[in-house]
């Protein structure tokens, strides 16, 4: 998506330890109007898909993900990330390796929020390795419902978590995709 890739060169930073830095319109400020056109670009590439609900993860995904419920005016539901998890069975639960945090934690969704008549578009701002989606997979199949596709805005292609969600025949779509970036010159490749 040409606008988003715009925003990535001119506002995006590259840091140390193949971290891009966009906490000016994507993931601290956000720009709600950059967010409204991402929701309608995913309301176009998933057109055929009878999405009713979106999922995502605190905290990052939430904002964009609220966004792109207006567009496809459904319920967004995101993951909550879990001190303990409660033993009652009320919540679907997934362990999640965090790339920023470089820790695991647990993640949960209340078993009110997803059954298996939902039909799940997920969300999140980044995708590196794929722990954070694969996560949310894992809850989306506990819980019965259908996983239609993964929006992704931006995807470090250079990692592994892209790749591997379409072996598995995972419908992705990432907004932008990221092949190469360098710290120290600042260069960033996208994927055409
Ligand atoms: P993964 O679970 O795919 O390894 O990493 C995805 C999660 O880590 C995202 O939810 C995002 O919050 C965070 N993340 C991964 N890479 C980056 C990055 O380059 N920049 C920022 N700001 N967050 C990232």
């Amino acid at each position: 998506m040409e606008l988003l890739e715009e925003y990535i060169r001119k506002n995006g930073a590259v840091k140390e330890g193949n971290v891009l830095k966009v906490d000016s319109f994507l993931n601290h400020q956000m720009d709600v109007k950059l967010f409204a056109a991402m929701g309608r670009e995913w309301k176009r590439l998933f057109a055929d898909a009878p999405i009713n609900k979106i999922l995502t993860i605190e905290a990052s995904g939430i904002g964009i993900a609220c966004v792109v419920a207006e567009a496809f005016d459904v319920p967004v539901v995101f993951a909550k990330k879990a001190q303990s998890i409660n033993i009652d069975g009320a919540v679907y639960a997934a362990k999640v390796q965090s790339f920023t945090h470089k820790r695991v934690y647990d993640v949960i969704v209340s078993k009110k929020f997803l059954s298996p008549d939902d039909h799940i578009l997920v969300i999140d701002d980044f995708l590196a390795n794929g722990c954070a989606v694969n996560g949310l997979l894992d809850i989306i199949e506990e819980s019965g419902a259908t996983l239609e596709g993964v929006g992704i805005a931006i995807e470090k292609g250079f990692q592994e978590g892209g790749k591997l969600l379409r072996e598995r025949g995972v419908r992705l779509e990432s907004l932008a995709i990221v092949d190469a970036m360098d710290a120290a010159t600042g260069s960033l490749t996208f994927r055409r």
